[in-house]
């Protein structure tokens, strides 16, 4: 009994010390940006962070825009439902997919999204961005990386964007202000279950 009470003050003690340590850092954050975020890796979650950052920021009745930079096979569930709420969106119109064959009509697709996701960069009215899949077309070239890099160094001071993808490209990575890189530990479609819709779309 005594030494429960001893192990009690002390973890009271302990996450008293925690606190106060957050708290400072806490009260250290005083900082208001436009933040470049990075979800990377190949776990699944990188989409799905992405719109929940949209649909948060909606929430909050902030202004949204989304570029979607492969077309899926399925429709896009949080879209279908984020397009009710004002927010401006383009999906790059091709059939690209990883046995893509047509590399110059992918590559004019994806510079046409490009040039939307540009428009939307110079645009103060936008609080937040989403560039899905983005990190794809800088590997393949489909898009040009100084072009990026530059675009996102001169948008709107308090302008957020979120770029999703696997292997995104160092230089990005470094002028971003947030990374996160989500890693598989297992996933269902190894054990032969199909994309639920939902869960994955
Ligand atoms: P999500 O859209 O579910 O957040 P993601 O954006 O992290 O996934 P992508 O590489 O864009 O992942 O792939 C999208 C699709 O591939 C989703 O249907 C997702 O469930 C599936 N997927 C993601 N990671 C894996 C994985 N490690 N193995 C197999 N399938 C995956
Ligand atoms: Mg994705």
């Amino acid at each position: 009994m005594i030494n429960d009470d001893k192990k009690n003050e002390n973890h009271k003690k302990r996450q008293q010390k925690l606190k106060e340590k957050v708290d400072e850092r806490i009260a250290a954050a005083t900082e208001d940006k436009g933040l470049l975020l990075v979800i990377t890796g190949n776990g699944k979650g990188k989409s799905t962070s992405g719109f929940g950052m949209i649909t948060r920021s909606v929430g909050h009745g902030l202004q949204a825009g989304i570029v979607q930079f492969i077309k899926g096979t399925w429709e896009c569930g949080e879209m279908n439902l984020l397009k009710q709420h004002g927010v401006k969106h383009h999906v790059m119109k091709t059939g690209f997919t990883w046995e893509t064959q047509n590399k110059e009509a992918d590559t004019a697709a994806a510079q046409v999204a490009w040039a939307e996701a540009k428009k939307m960069l110079v645009d103060t009215s936008i609080d937040i961005i989403l560039l899905d899949e983005l990190t794809y077309m800088v590997t393949y070239g489909y898009i040009d990386l100084e072009d990026v890099i530059s675009a996102l160094k001169n948008r709107p001071a308090m302008q957020h964007v979120v770029i999703t993808g696997r292997a995104c490209h160092r230089q990005i990575i470094e002028l971003a202000d947030t990374v996160s890189e989500v890693q598989s530990i297992k996933h269902a479609f190894d054990n032969g279950i199909r994309v639920q819709k939902g869960v994955d779309w």
